[in-house]
């Protein structure tokens, strides 16, 4: 009998698990998240730390970057909206989305030029651009000059910052 319930705890923690790592928990309990109020957030990370999962929070507010080809969304090709997964701001469209072998989700721009901000980034030794979500300010990846036309520039996103919904979900 003791393993029996044993076995059943094992099975709910590993769904809880399965759940935080998926992304949805943090829907679920987080007040800021909306797909439409694009008010700027000023939430302290001590907040967030509380309301995302360990995961998101390392990319979003401490800037990790998720390992390449290991996201969720890197070779994705659906039709729809990608939103930021901390605070539900609108990032970018589905046709801004190119194939590109670096192993993170790439587009060439973003759903509306103040989706994102941009931020010098000199860290590692290198020159760089950081993007960060222009609602909650978390960090989402950095801009590069090599992406295709008509813009030139390569938005590279971590998966896990990014939300996906496919057109084919409005309206159900
Ligand atoms: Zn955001």
């Amino acid at each position: 009998m003791i393993t029996f319930m044993m076995a059943v705890m094992m099975l709910v923690s590993g769904a809880a698990a399965l759940e935080e790592a998926m992304g949805h928990a943090q829907q679920v309990k987080n007040p800021y998240y909306s797909r439409t109020d694009t008010t700027k957030l000023n939430v302290p990370d001590s907040e967030w730390k509380k309301i995302l999962p360990a995961q998101v929070y390392a990319v979003a507010r401490e800037k990790d970057t998720e390992r390449a080809f290991t996201g969720q969304y890197w070779d994705s090709e659906g039709i729809g909206t990608y939103y930021c997964a901390v605070c539900g701001n609108k990032l970018f469209r589905s046709d801004s989305k190119f194939a590109s072998s670096c192993g993170w989700p790439s587009f060439f721009e973003s759903s509306r030029p103040d989706a994102v901000t941009y931020h010098d980034d000199t860290s590692y030794g290198m020159n760089r651009i950081e993007v960060l979500c222009g609602r909650c300010g978390s960090h989402l990846g950095h801009l590069f000059d090599d992406g295709p036309q008509p813009t030139g520039k390569r938005y590279c996103m971590n998966s896990i910052v990014l939300e996906f919904v496919p057109d084919s979900t409005i309206g159900r």
